[in-house]
């Protein structure tokens, strides 16, 4: 049985499945605030109590926003307080006498729909979130790759390529990234980034919703707009598929419900590639906010 932990800021979520990746048992609860020694409790009493319920030992795997450091296994992770700087992993292990797995909420959701039935004879599936953030994971053979730094995936704190930046006009913007270096792709690929982008050029705050919707009525800023950030977009894309070269690119986050994307993306890309390399297939993600647990879930499938 795989025991899979979506760790949030506020709610921590539980599944268990089976051998044929079912899902068997849910379970949520509140994250507790800043009490580390209450996460750590909740979280064996939930596996425990799966244990006696699906009356087997489960292989326990752990997301969250954020990471371990490679060097000492502390959690990094400004979402959890309870958990920052703390080591979670070994505490666990000690408490449960089992191995635990943590990995990144971003590697989790690439894993989760690499391991989608229509997915799983892929070689590699690079999943892409647009959501508040942009971000990703690269699932190599049915395992995600992390790195030696558990960073592999951070493709939102690269810097945007120089001809994206040319597609933006003479009043491209150069924001500042959360993580202090300017021009990090975060800022202009992710939904905040969509919505950012058209107050920089119209001065209006809209939602991205409101965005899109304006773009289906033909509205001439909005269709400007979406131009402009479909070719950004694509020159983007197409410099992370020419450095990581996936089979299949799954998009997740809000953004990923846009459905002009999977037309105009592949035109675009193709054009931004080498010239022997094929646009990806790219299609949406399937499991929405369960591919957290599910991808937990999965770190643990030997294959
Ligand atoms: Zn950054």
């Amino acid at each position: 049985m795989y025991y899979g932990f979506d760790v949030g800021g506020t709610k921590i979520e539980f599944g268990a499945f089976n051998e044929k990746l079912e899902r068997v048992a849910t379970e949520r609860v509140a994250t507790p605030g800043d009490d580390y020694d209450k996460l750590v409790d909740t979280i064996v009493g939930i596996i425990q109590k799966a244990d006696n319920d699906l009356g087997c030992e489960g292989l326990v795997g752990i997301g969250l926003p954020g990471m371990e450091d490679a060097r000492d296994g502390s959690v990094l992770t400004s979402n959890i307080p309870a958990a920052k700087g703390r080591f979670l992993r070994k505490d666990l292990e000690a408490k449960l006498g089992r191995t635990v797995t943590i990995d990144n909420d971003a590697n989790c959701f690439a894993l989760s729909e690499a391991w989608d039935e229509s997915l799983q004879g892929e070689k590699s599936v690079l999943g892409l979130i647009l959501g508040t953030g942009f971000g990703g994971g690269l699932v190599f053979d049915g395992h995600v790759f992390s790195g030696m730094n558990h960073v592999a995936g951070e493709l939102g704190h690269t810097r945007m390529p120089i001809d994206a930046w040319f597609s933006l006009g003479e009043k491209a913007p150069l924001f500042t990234c959360g993580c202090d270096n300017k021009g990090c792709i975060d800022n202009y690929l992710s939904g905040r980034g969509f919505e950012q982008l058209y107050a920089h050029y119209y001065g209006e705050n809209l939602k991205a919703i409101e965005i899109i919707k304006l773009h289906a009525t033909g509205e001439a800023k909005a269709v400007e707009h979406v131009d402009r950030f479909m070719e950004m977009l694509a020159i983007c894309l197409a410099n992370i598929f020419t450095g990581l070269d996936p089979h299949v690119v799954v998009l997740g986050g809000g953004l990923s419900n846009f459905e002009l994307l999977y037309q105009e993306l592949p035109k675009r890309v193709a054009k931004h590639l080498l010239s022997v390399s094929q646009v990806p297939k790219i299609v949406k993600a399937k499991h929405g906010d369960a591919g957290g647990v599910r991808g937990a879930a999965f770190l643990n499938i030997k294959k």
